[in-house]
């Protein structure tokens, strides 16, 4: 099989490059490098298997031109991070609107099977115990662009969903809980990089608003597998599914969770959401995904533990960028 995964040289699909190469499949990836890197995919250099275009989803031409090879399409392009997000709301809302439109025509037109990564963003301010995916999206108001990202995906499904209905190519829309591991940045706003970066530079870790917000995070090596049994399952088509992990914390048990993993002499530093994001911001309190689906659909059961998460992610760190020991 080809594959064609945008924002390959990303932290999921960079993920997923690995995966499908090690099974023996080939790999077109399609990425700007905004926010992904090439080192994520330095671990494959000189593979036959990969190939790499250096593109935007938003060239309509190229994602024709690529996604007429593929035998099927994984689309992981997006722009992401809250940060990214609140300070070019243009840029993210184009990308995420009209990017994903772009290949999911493409794919349509050559019927080529397709994935478009969605997220559990599409559920807003939603804090249901276990979000199951036909649960309602609660959205605060359109014009804070906070909710721009989480409206986008939300469009992007209906596209997806509607092509995949109307023609008959098979689709799957997967929604992704807090995905953490090796290779995501913090810079972008992701807590868990964050989080460990600041642990190893004995920095103060700064957890915003209470600390209480809860989160569960799932790790990038239980979910990505999931992606291709999701395409290669039938019942799964034009279905949204979530994925994510089992164990949920609140961001201050995190940041403590990471200091003593890490060993770290850092204090906790509270910071208003304000002075983080900017005027405004409305975080969510709580997202804990059910999965059933998934684990009906394919067997989906995560199998790491929040420890077996940091932990991967610290050892990611060390080995990537030493930071030197503490005297
Ligand atoms: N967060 C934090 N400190 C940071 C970055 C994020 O306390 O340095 C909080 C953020 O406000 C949110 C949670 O951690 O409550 C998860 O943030 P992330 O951006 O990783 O994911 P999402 O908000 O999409 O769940």
């Amino acid at each position: 099989m080809k594959a064609v995964i945008t924002g390959g040289a990303g932290f999921i699909g960079s993920h997923l490059c690995d995966h499908l190469i090690a099974q023996g499949h080939e790999v077109i990836v399609l990425d700007d490098l905004s926010t992904g890197s090439l080192s994520n995919l330095s671990q494959l250099e000189g593979s036959a298997k990969l190939r790499f275009v250096q593109g935007d989803i938003l060239d309509r031409e190229l994602v024709d031109e690529l996604v007429a090879e593929a035998d099927t399409v994984f689309h992981l392009a997006a722009a992401v991070g809250v940060y990214n997000i609140v300070d070019n709301p243009l840029r993210s809302l184009r990308i995420n609107l009209h990017g994903t439109e772009n290949i999911v025509e493409a794919a349509v037109k050559h019927r080529v099977p397709y994935m478009i990564a969605s997220t559990s963003e599409v559920y807003g301010k939603n804090d249901a115990d276990g979000l199951k995916e036909n649960d309602d999206r609660i959205y605060g108001s359109p014009i804070k662009s906070r909710w721009s990202y989480a409206a986008a995906k939300g469009l992007d499904e209906l596209v997806a969903y509607v092509h995949g209905v109307e023609s008959g190519v098979p689709c799957v829309i997967t929604r992704f809980f807090n995905v953490v591991g090796p290779r995501q940045t913090g810079r972008y706003g992701m807590v868990v990089p964050r989080f460990v970066d600041q642990a190893l530079s004995d920095e103060p870790i700064t957890v915003y608003g209470t600390g209480t917000q809860r989160r569960c995070f799932g790790s990038v090596f239980d979910v990505v597998p999931q992606l291709t049994k999701l395409m290669d399952t039938p019942e799964a088509y034009n279905q949204a599914v979530n994925l994510g992990g089992r164990e949920e914390v609140s961001i201050k048990g995190l940041a403590d969770r990471v200091v003593e993993l890490t060993g770290s002499g850092s204090a906790i530093s509270y910071i208003d959401y304000e002075q983080a994001y900017g005027e405004g911001y409305e975080d969510m309190q709580r997202r804990y995904p059910d999965t059933s689906l998934a684990a009906r659909l394919i067997g989906y059961e995560p199998t790491r533990d929040l420890n077996d998460i940091i932990g991967s992610i610290v050892e990611h760190r060390r080995s990537a960028d030493p930071v030197p020991a503490p005297v």
